[in-house]
């Protein structure tokens, strides 16, 4: 099914300014705040339409001359947005998901997040810095609320407190058949008992010990 021209084109303009937001970073020059410019020739280059540019000058997103490029205010904006739902979008697919191939997959998805799913995802993955190619994730609403107080809302049981009951989110262990059969899925409700010597939980009335390896990869929220 083809997309919608109006679809189309907001989405070209999504790939454009995402474009530029990373030339601005591989420039160093401050995310154009200061009026700095990127050539461009190289943004085109990185660009599959790259005529459609033209129009996002009239859209006034970008301004052009002189063979430089670079952000209006709005564009900024709006490049900074996607660029961070690209990024989350990564880091849940790559820790949450544990896939490899996942970049097509976050190309779509930044477009079709809503900003409720976005900080809810943000929030999920405890506000992470950067995206699993080591480069920023602009910082969110949420996690300005969140440098201030709180911690993740989904912790691994190593960061998580002895005595405590908590909700198993999700697993990521090679264990996960045989955490399975002693009824330790998702959504199970646990207390962590101990965590020294060796991870000792209890899963309804059966206490199990873990290895701290297995004990890393089983996530929890308060329940
Ligand atoms: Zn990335
Ligand atoms: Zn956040």
């Amino acid at each position: 099914m083809r997309a919608a021209p109006e679809t189309e084109k907001r989405q070209f303009e999504d790939e454009a300014l995402e474009s530029l937001w990373e030339l601005y970073e591989k420039s160093g020059s401050g995310m154009g705040t200061g009026g700095e410019t990127v050539s461009l020739e190289e943004l085109k280059s990185s660009l599959e339409n790259a005529p459609a540019l033209d129009g996002m000058h009239k859209e006034e997103l970008i301004e052009i001359s002189g063979g430089r490029v670079k952000f209006t205010g709005a564009g900024r904006l709006r490049a900074r947005d996607i660029t961070r739902r690209h990024r989350l979008a990564e880091r849940l697919f790559a820790d949450i998901l544990a896939l490899n191939e996942y970049e097509e997959d976050a190309c779509r998805f930044e477009h079709a997040i809503s900003p409720e799913v976005e900080e809810a995802i943000c929030t999920f993955l405890g506000h992470p810095p950067t995206c699993p190619h080591n480069r920023p994730i602009p910082r969110g609403k949420c996690c300005k609320l969140y440098a201030k107080k709180v911690t993740p809302l989904v912790a691994s049981l190593a960061d998580s407190q002895v005595g405590e009951d908590y909700k198993v989110v999700f697993l990521r262990t090679p264990m996960i058949d045989r955490l399975a059969s002693i009824g330790l899925v998702a959504g199970s409700l646990i207390r962590l008992v101990q965590k020294k010597p060796s991870y000792v939980l209890k899963v309804d009335e059966t206490t199990i010990a873990v290895e701290e390896e297995v004990a890393k990869g089983v996530f929890v929220k308060k329940p």
